[in-house]
């Protein structure tokens, strides 16, 4: 069995481990330095399990402790052409850092990685299906604007999914950010809702997925209970028979518990 471990999901902070208990990748680095081994720690793992930094995109809350955690613990970071140049660009990734342009499908140690684009505002921004070495597979699909046929293709089949649930359609109309920033967010380069998470749940669910962790809730235009009960209700609405399907929120920052898939 291989294990599927959020650090934390949200807005402000995302990162997310998977592997076995002595190796595995991280996906996103949008935790902190001294938080990264503390939390990797409460499921008994060590920052030199961390084979490499899988980048979704460049956005803070996805990069911010990546300099950091990549210089302290010598971990290699990968990520596509446009998210690195933009990386450093920006003065974020200096060189002296081992970086790694990414295609479509990457090999490390025994697990293979396959990427897919995505239409969030981000150049080179990517969503991810990763094989671990005991045939497990596991997608990270955050920051969507929308699903696509490439993403569901790549994804089809997983055994644990991690998919953005960023936000209620009434708490975003009706919250404090301003018209732009709320027209971005519903855009096809924004974020995905409850409710159009809860239909690429559907359709990911036809393509044999089952088990799927809500993620990415915005702190000030969504909670748990709702994301939950979109999906919940859109699974119902299907006619799916309660227990065919396995579905958690995850907390803002991890309260210890990881997916076995
Ligand atoms: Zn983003
Ligand atoms: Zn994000």
């Amino acid at each position: 069995m291989a294990l599927f471990y959020n650090l934390c999901s949200s807005s402000s902070g995302n990162a997310t481990y998977v592997g076995s208990r002595t190796e595995g990748l991280l996906f996103d680095a949008g935790v902190g330095v001294r938080n990264f081994p503390k939390w990797l720690s409460l499921q008994g793992l060590a920052p030199e399990a961390v084979k490499g930094i899988f980048l979704t995109h460049e956005h803070a809350d996805h990069v911010k402790g990546l300099k950091a955690i990549a210089g302290r613990f010598h971990i290699p970071i990968y990520g596509t052409e446009g998210t690195l140049r933009r990386m450093m660009d920006t003065g974020r990734l200096t060189g002296e850092e081992e970086l790694h342009v990414i295609r479509r499908e990457t090999v490390v140690g025994g697990f293979t990685v396959v990427a897919a684009p995505t239409s969030h505002d981000s150049p080179g921004s990517v969503c991810y299906r990763v094989e671990t070495p005991d045939g497990g597979t596991a997608g990270i699909c955050t920051d969507l604007g929308v699903m696509s046929e490439m993403i569901l293709e790549t994804l089809s089949g997983c055994g644990h999914i991690l998919i953005e649930a960023n936000y209620d359609e009434r708490m975003l109309e009706n919250g404090p950010y301003p018209r732009y920033l709320k027209e971005r967010i519903r855009s096809r380069s924004g974020h995905l809702s409850n409710a159009q998470c809860a239909g690429a749940v559907g359709q990911l669910l036809q393509e044999g997925c089952r088990s799927f962790s809500l993620g990415h809730l915005s702190e000030h235009n969504n909670c748990p209970a709702l994301a939950r009960q979109a999906v919940e209700g859109y699974l119902s609405q299907l006619g799916l028979e309660e227990g065919g399907c396995r579905l958690s929120v995850l907390p803002k920052s991890t309260d210890g518990k990881a997916v076995e898939f």
